[in-house]
């Protein structure tokens, strides 16, 4: 997993006119099983043109030996960055796919990452309990731990009796007072890691009373962010919770498409900053206007692209309306205006669930929410 301060890091890794090696490659056990990704990744070296391979040599070489040696401990997608002139070594391992590439260039390449942190959630997880919690973060189907928070000096209940009445309330209230510190506590550590790492999203976890008491003291700006709750066990194991998580997240995000569709054809219909139909989406994406392109999965729309100016439409034409250069390309349109939603900063959504994905399609197959 990674932060956008990495990327940061990244981005600002200074490779005094060495060349850096950026690799985005399919790791997935299928792709392994046949060795398909080793030689994937020897085609791709070799075409890497004459005049940089000979400054990269030694990364290539160390790469391919990494490939070999740690196949074991690779997830779906794997991410390498490699200028060993610079002592520059960075991987990342991803549950999801991106388009693989090798590029050498004197910059690491990053924009795919920084893609995804725009456009996926991540999901905090907070594992409570009356004496301890556990923190997960949970991005693009990934879970990781990130503390533990244990307070032994929470009394237990006193099991045997002998207590005399008044005493049992005071140890009580001495029982709640410490409960309510150590979730205090955890409210300000859970607090300041869901700042950290821009976490808008989170699923609670634990028992009856413990949740309870945490709603009391729960700040609202935390309580906002709550999309589900569900029961684990304190000491659960990274897999079961995201086993348990990933339904409520599943189902959240499912709602939140519905949501955004439905927002975006009223507010297409209303001409409010909103617009649905192929041609007016590649107009908009053009000038520059789109902050949020709605798609639907592994769809396409057959259209002509303009070579001059970048003109685009699903329409049947011999020249640019435009410009009126005669020039035009066939191009996959959903593709083109995802390529140019990235370059322009848009966000991108994918309309996954097929009841909305149909929804979609019936409503001009792709639409935008505008800037301005
Ligand atoms: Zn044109």
């Amino acid at each position: 997993m990674f932060e956008r301060k990495d990327l940061e890091e990244l981005e600002k890794f200074n490779s005094e006119g060495e060349l850096v090696v950026s690799l985005f490659l399919n790791v997935s056990p299928q792709e392994r099983k046949r060795g398909g990704y080793l030689s994937k990744f020897k085609n791709f070296s070799k075409v890497i043109p004459e005049d940089k391979i000979l400054y990269v040599k030694n990364d290539i070489e160390k790469i391919e030996k990494f490939l070999q040696a740690e196949r074991e401990s690779f997830k779906k997608f794997l991410i390498l960055y490699s200028c060993s002139k610079k002592g520059l070594w960075q991987r990342y391992d991803l549950n999801i796919e991106l388009k693989e590439e090798l590029i050498v260039e004197k910059t690491p390449y990053t924009s795919p990452l920084f893609d995804l942190l725009d456009n996926y959630q991540k999901y905090g997880v907070l594992l409570v309990d009356k004496r301890s919690a556990r923190v997960f973060l949970v991005f693009l189907g990934d879970i990781e731990e990130y503390g533990m928070i244990h307070h032994d000096h929470v009394p237990g209940k006193h099991k045997k009796g002998g207590w005399f009445a008044l005493a049992e309330k005071r140890y009580s209230r001495h029982i709640e007072h410490h409960v309510k510190m150590h979730l205090k506590d955890v409210i300000d550590k859970f607090g300041d890691f869901l700042k950290d790492r821009e976490i808008r999203r989170i699923v609670v976890a634990g028992p009856d009373e413990a949740i309870y008491e945490l709603m009391r003291i729960l700040p609202e700006n935390i309580k906002q962010k709550i999309v589900g709750r569900t029961f684990i066990e304190k000491h659960a194991a990274a897999e079961e919770v995201i086993e348990k998580v990933m339904p409520i997240i599943n189902e959240y995000e499912q709602m939140k498409e519905s949501k955004t569709l439905s927002d975006l054809i009223t507010r297409a219909r209303k001409n409010d900053n909103a617009v649905l139909g192929i041609d007016d989406v590649m107009k908009y994406l053009r000038d520059r206007r789109v902050m949020k392109l709605i798609v639907p999965k592994d769809y396409k729309i057959e259209g002509n692209v303009c070579f001059s100016c970048g003109f685009a439409t699903q329409q049947e034409v011999d020249c640019c309306k435009e410009c009126g250069s005669c020039i035009m390309k066939a191009y996959n349109l959903i593709e083109k205006a995802i390529e140019m939603a990235l370059q322009s900063g848009a966000l991108i959504e994918v309309v996954k669930d097929e009841k909305e994905r149909n929804l979609l399609i019936e409503n001009g197959n792709i639409g935008a929410f505008l800037r301005f």
